[in-house]
């Protein structure tokens, strides 16, 4: 049965995630201000929970072991006492609130949330008193129900992330009473943790604006290095096969016959349908971090997109779903989010994941960077069939030309030009754009400025990348999706002012001017582009 309050104060007062989720025909029915079936599954769980053991009297004597009192935890340390240590209760009681902001849920209900947390700089001190849960070794944290373990780290900022990932997790563990899907609960955990305090206020899920606002976490550095290698790997394929179907529990990529990554060992992790996103970054070096930032990569894309945030926020309360129909409920919500069809939903997904992924940086900005999938002249406008081109012309010495106008303060744009793969095209790009602001104002044309570069490329120059023709073809009519997911990575090309391009796939032709996607926001202006196609010239 399904309890419904509505807490009509707590509605107005706190900006809800939830507050204008009514009516969406997804399939959740979960109301504003009511307790969800997910936090009932939560309610339940822990009303069979036994009380923890007392900890021994000896521990509590020992001297060198403070205990430091908030309203959600106790804290046991040996760390020294300094301010980032001895705040660090006080930091988990914000977290609490927060986290009732951010999933919408009526602080008064977690009022009783209580932890046992340890943080631990000399294993042995805590050992020798049995107090770590069976633990021999720990190098991050660990958390167990409502109990956390976290090692001391050099680094402040990353102290306190780790202090509030195994946070989320009791938290989490607490409101919903689960702590699978993997990929999720880590991913949430990460996200979450990702922090700022400004004047004294915690603020949860923030991205990295730059290194030193989230010193040692280097979850960045590490999706770029897995993103590089991946690409080279790719390069460097034995017979061109990459196969990117993920059965079971196995999630791995295979360049010929290399084993790119083979996490056999992660058999805890049920991706279900989300089980390829995963292996498209992954490089196989074993490092369970690199699996943590994959996780932490895709939870903050889902969480910052603007395609994916309003349906990524209301996961939480499917929790109750099976870990496979979790990631499937995912995509449907995706998909009545944006009124468009399942498969659409999937490959959307696919499609500006990958893209961020390789763009990630500090500071990204999710808003300009996304993908701008609205194509100016019509969905698959075909040079050589101008019976479907409005945009085509042809000009005195008969040559077929269409052309387009791309902004430079935006990601990938489509054209709504379809090319074919072995034909060749011209592109002409004209027009001049501003490129920064300070200290004093760039400007640029279609070939870039030397100065600067980005992903190899100078900045400012003009770039394409083709989303190959089944996704294309998918993005459009919404098709069927295909088995094979190989078709799935997109060809880029750097064009600049004048060039000649013979892409290898069929598909839908995107242009965007090479920036990072941190630094769009001080571009200005437009570029013409004119394409061409070779074949038609006499
Ligand atoms: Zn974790």
């Amino acid at each position: 049965m399904r309890r419904i309050f509505l807490f009509i104060l707590f509605f107005v007062t706190i900006n809800r995630v939830f507050a204008f989720d009514f009516g969406i025909d997804s399939g959740v029915e979960f109301e504003v201000g009511a307790i969800s079936d997910a936090e009932l599954v939560g309610e339940r769980m822990r009303s069979k929970w036994q009380p923890l053991d007392q900890l021994p009297k000896a521990f509590l004597d020992e001297p060198d072991i403070r205990q430091l009192k908030g309203k959600h935890i106790i804290l046991y340390t040996d760390v020294k006492s300094c301010a980032a240590v001895d705040n660090l209760p006080q930091i988990f009681d914000q977290m609490v609130s927060e986290l009732c902001v951010y999933f919408g849920l009526d602080l008064g209900r977690y009022d009783k949330f209580f932890v046992r947390g340890f943080l631990i700089d000399d294993m042995v001190k805590f050992s020798k008193y049995d107090v770590l849960g069976g633990m021999k070794e720990l190098r991050y944290g660990y958390s167990l129900r409502n109990q956390i373990w976290v090692r001391y780290q050099s680094t402040e900022y990353y102290q306190r992330h780790l202090f509030l990932h195994e946070g989320v997790h009791a938290f989490m563990f607490y409101a919903f009473g689960k702590s699978t899907p993997f990929w999720y609960c880590e991913g949430m955990a990460e996200m979450l943790a990702t922090h700022k305090i400004d004047d004294g206020k915690l603020r949860l899920g923030c991205f990295p604006s730059n290194v030193s606002a989230t010193a040692g976490l280097g979850r960045i550095e590490t999706i770029q290095r897995l993103v590089k290698n991946f690409d080279a790997a790719i390069d460097n394929k034995i017979d061109g096969k990459v196969d990117l179907n993920i059965g079971g529990n196995k999630v791995g990529v295979k360049v010929g016959n290399k084993i790119i990554n083979d996490v056999k060992d992660m058999g805890v992790i049920d991706v279900g349908d989300l089980g390829y996103l995963f292996s498209l970054g992954v490089d196989g070096t074993g490092e369970r971090v690199e699996l943590y930032a994959m996780c932490w990569g895709f939870v903050m894309f889902c969480d910052n997109h603007p395609r994916y945030r309003a349906a990524f926020r209301r996961l939480a309360f499917r929790l109750t779903d099976s870990n496979t129909d979790f990631a499937r409920r995912f995509i449907m919500l995706i998909s009545c989010e944006r009124k468009i069809d399942v498969e659409a939903a999937r490959l959307s997904l696919e499609v500006d994941w990958n893209d961020f992924r390789r763009n990630i940086c500090y500071g990204y900005d999710f808003s300009r960077a996304a993908i701008d999938f609205n194509c100016q002249l019509g969905a698959g406008a075909n040079l050589n069939n101008v019976s479907i081109a409005n945009n085509v012309t042809k000009n005195n010495d008969n040559n077929l030309s269409s052309e387009v106008v791309i902004r430079a303060d935006r990601g990938w744009q489509c054209s709504g030009l379809r090319l074919e793969a072995n034909r060749r095209y011209n592109f002409t790009a004209t027009g001049s754009f501003q490129l920064a602001d300070k200290p004093a104002i760039w400007k640029s044309e279609a070939n870039g400025i030397t100065i600067k570069y980005n992903q190899g490329a100078p900045v400012g120059k003009l770039c394409a990348m083709i989303i190959s023709d089944v996704e294309a073809k998918k993005l459009e009519s919404k098709l069927q999706v295909l088995n094979s997911r190989k078709s799935l990575l997109p060809e880029y090309k750097i064009i600049g002012a004048n060039a000649t391009w013979k892409p290898q796939k069929n598909g839908l032709l995107f242009l965007k001017i090479n920036d990072p996607a941190n630094s769009l926001k001080d571009n200005n202006g437009n570029i013409s582009v004119k394409i061409q196609d070779e074949k038609e010239k006499k």
